[in-house]
């Protein structure tokens, strides 16, 4: 039996990062991955949607370059076989890099289903995995989610994509009714709408975006209903077939939605079955593992981080939650995790991306807020790169003006966001972020404007 001082189990962000980390501070560190290293962020989540939807940016900013006195002859043309081999071929090369950093690390990388066997009469744990076995005095189980397939009647027999086979596509499809507007499901929405593929979403929740400020969330909506997508909000599916989807509208009344695809992206649900957690008495709740805020769990020694965790299914929170844990596991630093400063950004064209609190969060908890909003066209730099283009950003403080969140609706949100989640962690005031020095001209400046806005 091999033994290690940390086993890793699943190889996406949280588990790649937090094996290299281990093993670079002297930790003896095994990393199981069942399927590739890179996880779904690398492989078909964060990385080839980011591909594709560049391209498709790309062209309609070309479609928009006589706006910007650039004039093309000919309609621009899309090969999507060579968009989807870019995009593959990005993938391939990125997986590679963590792949050498985990070795140049020192990380025993094990291609394998691992799972936690029992506990060893000497505290460790038995892991077993690809008929071997293994031992490790404590364990971090990154094995993130998967697609959520909610039961409709007839879904399993639509041929219905879920995002790992929309990402796989070397073709576009002809439309697509997309099952549920949150996050994943509008970046796809983003890219098929560029390319000139008609696309409907329906939503169960009478908005789209899930918890992402309502405000900004309609303004988005609505670009895209420009763009000719069609909505459906308040609306449950209840049922599909290969020519698409029958739903019930708000009003009871059941409508046949016809699309060459179906895409279902109506939520991830976590990886924690076959893990051995039962029998170790591991503490969750509805299948997702409960840490505390040093990722431990209810076991002592045995650690969980991302998605698995289903506290923030964000590629970065993965990356954070592996590396608190990691510290605590060495027990050189007092390093909690702290989710009150989680930037998510939704890249659809224009970027959404929100921090902290919202509006609608304070409004349903009671809190008190103060609230600075404010057009992006405030910015001269968002001006010139935006011709007739909209947007909004929100600055929330409490009632002694510390920043408590930020929503931007305008590129490139994503970019900037994290910058304000600064401010919430280093519990920054209005007067701090007056007193910073912004570069000129940038579209950050309109954090600076926000600022000598009255408070609302
Ligand atoms: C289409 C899409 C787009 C996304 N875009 C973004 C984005 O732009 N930004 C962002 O922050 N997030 C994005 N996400 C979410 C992001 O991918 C996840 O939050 C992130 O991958 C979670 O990392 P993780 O390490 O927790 O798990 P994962 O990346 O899910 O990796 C878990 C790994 O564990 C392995 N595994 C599971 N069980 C076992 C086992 N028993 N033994 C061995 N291996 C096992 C799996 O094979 C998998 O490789 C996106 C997700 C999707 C689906």
């Amino acid at each position: 039996m091999t033994t290690f001082d940390l086993i890793v189990i699943g190889g996406g962000p949280g588990g790649y990062n937090a094996a290299a980390l281990a093993a670079e501070s002297g930790l003896k560190t095994a990393l199981f991955e069942k399927n590739k290293v890179g996880g779904v962020c690398l492989n078909e989540g964060c990385i080839p949607t980011k591909a594709l939807l560049h391209s498709a940016n790309l062209l309609d900013e070309i479609r928009e370059a006589k706006k910007y006195g650039i004039t093309l002859e000919g309609a621009p043309a899309a090969d999507y076989a060579k968009v989807a081999a870019r995009k593959s071929k990005i993938v391939r090369k990125l997986v590679l890099g963590v792949v050498q950093k985990l070795k140049k690390a020192g990380v025993e990388i094990i291609e394998a289903q691992a799972s936690i066997a029992a506990k060893n009469s000497d505290g460790t744990f038995l892991v077993k995995a690809g008929g071997e076995e293994y031992s490790a005095r404590d364990i971090l189980l990154c094995t993130g989610s998967e697609t959520a397939v909610p039961p409709i009647p007839g879904l399993a027999e639509s041929g219905y994509w879920t995002s790992r086979e929309a990402l796989e596509a070397k073709e576009l499809p002809e439309s697509v009714v997309v099952i549920g507007g949150g996050v994943i499901g509008m970046e796809f929405v983003s890219v098929w709408t560029s390319f000139g593929v008609p696309v409907t979403v329906v939503e169960m929740l009478p908005k789209i975006l899930g918890r992402m400020d309502s405000e900004l969330s309609l303004e988005l909506m609505k670009e895209y209903e420009k763009r000719g997508v069609k909505f459906y909000l308040g609306t449950k599916v209840v049922a599909a077939s290969p020519a698409g989807i029958t739903v019930e509208t708000p009003e009871g009344e059941q409508k046949e939605i016809k699309a060459a695809r179906i895409l279902l992206s109506a939520g991830r649900r976590v990886v924690s079955r076959d893990l051995g957690l039962a029998a170790l008495g591991v503490e969750m709740n509805r299948g997702a593992i409960v840490t505390d805020e040093y990722q431990q769990t209810s076991v002592p020694h045995l650690y969980a981080a991302g998605d698995v965790t289903a506290r923030s299914m964000l590629a970065h929170s993965a990356i954070r939650m592996g590396e608190v844990a990691v510290h605590r596991i060495l027990g050189r630093e007092d390093d909690p995790m702290r989710y009150d400063a989680i930037p998510g950004v939704i890249y659809t064209h224009p970027e959404f991306a929100s921090v902290g609190a919202t509006e609608d969060d304070l409004k349903a908890a009671g809190t008190p807020y103060r609230l600075r909003k404010i057009q992006m066209a405030f910015s001269g730099r968002f001006v010139v790169e935006n011709e007739g283009g909209n947007g909004l950003f929100k600055l929330l403080t409490d009632t002694d003006d510390r920043v408590i969140g930020a929503q931007m609706l305008g590129n490139p949100a994503s970019e900037l966001i994290f910058y304000i989640g600064q401010a919430i962690t280093q519990r920054l005031t209005i007067e701090d972020l007056r007193k910073q020095v912004y570069p000129h001209p940038t579209v950050g400046e309109i954090i600076h404007e926000a600022v000598n806005e009255p408070a609302l």
